[in-house]
């Protein structure tokens, strides 16, 4: 019954995934194009400032390249200042380390009724300052924030302990306490959702928090700040800076003051994280990093599934998604003919401004991301990769990128090698299960796999052997808050989400005590 309910469940998350084109066309809810920005400056002790320095900086709607609003710059200092904050709030006595676990479980549950409430709200923010499609910001980002805040509100009160039988006559426990002040740093790519993956389970657990938010996507966040004030969070508990990285982010994984440090972003700004974090204090260290995940396709799949998986698996989030399935290794006997489906599934996507309900993909984040991307391309056909549809910049206006999909991708090339974010498809072929897992493992990335086949062996066996996070057997991204992410090799270090996601946020402490006896 309970795997029953569960099937149910996923079924039901890969239904929202899968059909979000098909949810866009249905859609109920009608976006305001110009939300007003009621936040822009630091949030620090539950008070809005500017920062120190009185900077601040242009975020960008990515689909007309024109500036929003301006923001505050917060740096070193106001991280500084942050961290005070949030260490005071950390004392013991404090009302927060009085607050009741699970009294953090209720505060928890109400900051996701007023993210629900702020549902549209926030999703029309997120679409105007990353770009992505409203439907999918509506339905599926949101969506899976307010799971991630509910499933944490209720662990709030259940990460408990152990009394362990130690040798001799004494009583030993653990508490699970929580770490004390977290610097979290999060990208641009799902901006809400990131967040909530971090907050949900620091504060639910007791820690504080000094998040920084990306640079090209800091308004839904601070929305979400305000949100948590209005519940009923002690002040200094939550802290949030928006800024730059090697200014504000450096300043958190650098600060002696800081317990812990937790960074989803790119592989190369990750090793820096754990070297300043090193270096500084020794904090402990979590990161969720890049991807180049393989998707192995079979050819006694349902070749239409396949083609619709694939497809989904790469061009989901304009390609900006870290578990993007952006080498997809194709049997031979069906390569051909999976090769002309996706062009035409690539062709037939419908490019332009979120906030339209007829388009399935919006801008990348920013100009910078966008000539990555063409310059990812421009190598792909450098070096012989058979360029089948897409290549290009679309339109002149905003940062679209062309669907493009790319054959007779060879395993040596750099757009087989290095994660390219962006609307980028790679096909390879190739002939054995042993072959293609080998292949499979030869990168540096292990943050996911999916395989699709109908022969369950077969798919047992490829789960079992490839070196990655999670493995999708016939689906693709599908998330819930229940189910541990995070990376093998270079992709990261610790799992966010489920049970195993609390031990990022916990301290355990072992409690020994003499126990007299009768004759002692
Ligand atoms: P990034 O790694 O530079 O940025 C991620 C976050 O880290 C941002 O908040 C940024 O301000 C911060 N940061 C940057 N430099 C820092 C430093 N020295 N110390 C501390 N924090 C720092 O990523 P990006 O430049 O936005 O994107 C570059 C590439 O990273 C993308 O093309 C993509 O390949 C990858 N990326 C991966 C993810 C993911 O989810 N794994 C997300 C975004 C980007
Ligand atoms: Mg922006």
């Amino acid at each position: 019954m309970a795997s029953l309910m569960k099937l149910r469940n996923v079924n039901k998350i890969v239904g929202v995934l899968r059909n979000h084109n098909a949810s866009m066309a249905s859609a109920a809810v009608m976006p305001n194009r110009n939300p007003d920005i009621q936040h822009k400056q630091v949030f620090i002790n539950n008070e809005w400032r500017d920062a120190v320095s009185g900077k601040t900086f242009p975020t960008v709607n990515p689909a007309t390249g024109e500036v929003i609003c301006h923001v505050a710059e917060g740096d070193k200092v106001d991280v500084d200042i942050a961290v005070k904050a949030a260490q005071d709030a950390f004392k013991l006595g404090s009302p927060w380390r009085r607050m009741d676990a699970g009294e953090r479980g209720y505060l928890m549950n109400r900051v996701a009724d007023l993210i629900e409430r702020d549902r549209k709200y926030l999703a029309e923010l997120e679409t105007l300052d990353n770009g992505k499609p409203f439907q999918v910001a509506y339905n599926v980002d949101l969506e899976l924030v307010l799971r991630c805040y509910r499933y944490y509100a209720g662990w709030a009160d259940k990460n408990h302990g152990k009394t362990i039988p130690i040798w001799g006559d004494f009583f030993c426990y653990t508490r699970h306490e929580p770490v004390g002040v977290c610097g979290q740093i999060i990208p641009w790519n799902f901006p809400l959702l990131m967040q909530a993956w971090k907050l949900a389970p620091a504060l639910s657990l007791g820690n504080t928090v000094v998040m920084k938010l990306a640079e090209q996507t800091p308004l839904s966040g601070l929305h979400i700040a305000s949100l948590f004030k209005e519940a009923g969070l002690p002040e200094g508990v939550l802290n949030i800076i928006p800024g730059y990285g090697p200014t504000a982010g450096a300043a958190i994984s650098r600060h002696p003051e800081v317990d812990k440090v937790a960074f989803t972003g790119s592989t190369e700004v990750g090793q820096m994280v754990a070297a300043d974090a090193a270096q500084s204090n020794l904090k402990r260290v979590s990161l969720e990093l890049g991807g180049k995940s393989p998707n192995i396709i079979f050819s006694d799949a349902d070749l239409d599934m396949a083609v619709d998986q694939a497809h989904f698996g790469l061009f989901f989030n304009m390609g900006q998604c870290c578990t993007a399935g952006s080498r997809c290794y194709v049997e031979e006997g069906i390569y051909d003919a999976f090769v002309e489906k996706s062009m035409e599934k690539a062709k037939n996507r419908t490019i332009g401004d979120g906030f339209d309900p007829n388009n399935d993909q919006g801008p990348q984040v920013d100009e910078d991301q966008m000539n990555k991307i063409l310059a990812m391309i421009k190598l792909g056909k450098d070096q012989g990769a058979r360029l089948i549809t897409g290549g290009g910049r679309y339109g002149d206006k905003g940062y679209f990128v062309q669907p493009t999909v790319f054959s007779d991708v060879a395993d040596n090339m750099t757009i087989a090698n290095e994660e390219i974010f962006g609307p980028v498809m790679q096909i390879m072929k190739f002939k054995t299960v042993d072959e293609v897992i080998e292949r499979a493992n030869i990168n540096k990335y292990g943050l996911a796999a999916a395989v699709v086949t109908n022969d369950i062996s077969r798919a047992l066996n490829v789960a079992n052997s490839v070196r990655a996070g999670t493995v999708w057997v016939n689906c693709y991204d599908v998330f819930d808050s229940c189910s541990p992410f995070g990376g093998f090799k270079m992709s990261g270090n610790g799992r966010e989400l489920g049970e195993y996601g609390l031990e990022a946020y916990t301290e355990v402490k072992s409690v020994i005590i003499k126990v007299p006896t009768k004759n002692s």
